[in-house]
């Protein structure tokens, strides 16, 4: 692969928008994307495989947990520092995005938020270090875009649950030490119980031959009668409420992420159209080639300044579901578009490993679909704007 040459677009000057806590966290997080993920992606997405020696560099420079406070390991950082650590490791790959994204939103998330003292203590700090990994299991092999009707269930078995049923296509899970899980009581009331690797009946069988996310382990969850201790469900939320509270914050990084891919195709498609010749001259002097160029930019800052705006609304503590919900459906399809422009402007060097945007391009076509897919996003807005639900 090529020498990572990024240079970050900043077409409106949103740096002046920033704090210098902002800009510090953001160039600490971008440096280490250039020092340790830039060499080694290609062929970790090659091999199919997640790079597990960037566990440690990604807890040191606070994507585990960004928001989550110090006293239990987190960086206690604010939702834009959060969202431009995502946008810098998403502009590396989208695969190592989620392994944090995961990691944070909806593992360390989900335990802060619903769980017990003694779960805090526990997890948190081993999460945010990267001594622990986690995984976040919603979705299930006939219950996708519909997690309300999962059939996953746990059973009270006097000092302990029983608990059984299966998960799919879930990030991480092959390398997991916990999994924070979605399932039904015998009320039909929807809980998170944390489920850890060793638990007599629990596996994790990997998902192979994907075209998308391949520096990121998928795999199943599967429960057969598994012995889960009373002291593992998270007592302080129930109900689809609790998993939906931790895909805001997840989608809120996704919104930020799609930034950092689409910027990375833009500054690669720009290099590469000032100095590729055809014709006599470079192929960024065609019209053809700058319309795709500057519509590209059109919609980066269009993206930054939605998403600037969002996470001042999180910090504030006033962004609804259906606002974050409009950045990571617009943010992810304005990115996948761009790396489909980006792409054709490289010609057939376009398709190889020699440059990022193929991979960019296959891995946010997973992005667009998981964390509610593009279609889901649209029901969202509709719902909120008209009051009337399609979704069935
Ligand atoms: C690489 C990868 C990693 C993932 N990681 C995780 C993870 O860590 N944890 C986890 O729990 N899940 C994870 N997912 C699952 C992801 O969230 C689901 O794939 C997603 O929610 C869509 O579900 P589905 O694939 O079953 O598609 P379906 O729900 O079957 O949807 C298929 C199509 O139908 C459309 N559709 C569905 N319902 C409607 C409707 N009401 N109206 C109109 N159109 C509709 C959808 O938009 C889509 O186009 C991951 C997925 C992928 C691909």
């Amino acid at each position: 692969m090529k020498p990572d040459l990024f240079e970050s677009p900043d077409y409106y000057n949103i740096d002046d928008l920033l704090t210098d806590e902002h800009k510090l966290v953001r160039s600490a997080a971008r440096d280490w994307v250039k020092r340790e993920v830039s060499p080694i992606i290609e062929e970790a997405a090659q091999k199919a495989e997640f790079p597990k020696q960037i566990i440690g560099g990604l807890a040191e420079i606070g994507a585990f947990g960004p928001y989550i406070p110090e006293e239990y390991g987190g960086a206690g950082l604010d939702q834009i520092s959060y969202g431009l650590i995502m946008q810098e490791i998403e502009r590396g790959d989208s695969g190592v995005r989620s392994t944090a994204s995961v990691q944070s939103s909806l593992v360390m998330y989900p335990i802060y938020k619903f769980g017990s003292e003694e779960q805090r203590k526990k997890y948190l700090p081993k999460l945010a270090s990267g001594e622990f990994m986690g995984c976040f299991g919603l979705t299930e092999p006939d219950h996708g875009s519909n997690p309300g009707g999962m059939v996953t269930n746990f059973k009270d078995a006097g000092d302990h649950y029983i608990l059984n049923g299966a998960k799919m296509w879930i990030s991480n899970s092959p390398f997991a030490d916990i999994a924070v899980v979605w399932a039904k009581s015998e009320e039909g009331r929807i809980h998170g119980l944390i489920v850890e690797r060793g638990m007599e009946g629990f596996s994790t069988p990997e998902t192979h031959n994907k075209w998308s996310l391949r520096a990121s382990a998928t795999g199943e969850l599967i429960f057969d009668n598994v012995k889960v201790p009373k002291e593992n469900l998270l007592p302080n939320k129930s109900g689809l409420g609790a998993p939906l509270m931790c895909l805001d914050s997840a989608r809120f990084g996704i919104a930020w992420g799609a930034i950092g891919a689409a910027m990375d195709c833009y500054d690669t498609a720009l290099r590469y159209a000032k100095e590729r010749k055809q014709f006599g001259k470079p192929i960024g002097a065609f019209q053809l080639q700058q319309k795709k160029l500057a519509e590209m930019i059109t919609e980066i800052t269009k993206a930054q300044l939605l998403a600037w705006r969002l996470g001042n609304l999180r910090n504030e503590g006033k962004a609804t579901s259906a606002q974050i919900s409009m950045a990571k459906r617009n943010n992810v399809d304005m990115a996948l578009k761009i790396a489909r422009d980006a792409r054709q402007i490289l010609g057939g060097m376009g398709i190889t490993g020699e440059y990022s945007i193929m991979r960019h391009m296959m891995n946010l076509e997973s992005v667009v679909t998981y964390e509610g897919t593009h279609d889901i996003h649209l029901l969202i807005t509709g719902l909120d704007i008209t009051g009337l639900n399609a979704f069935k």
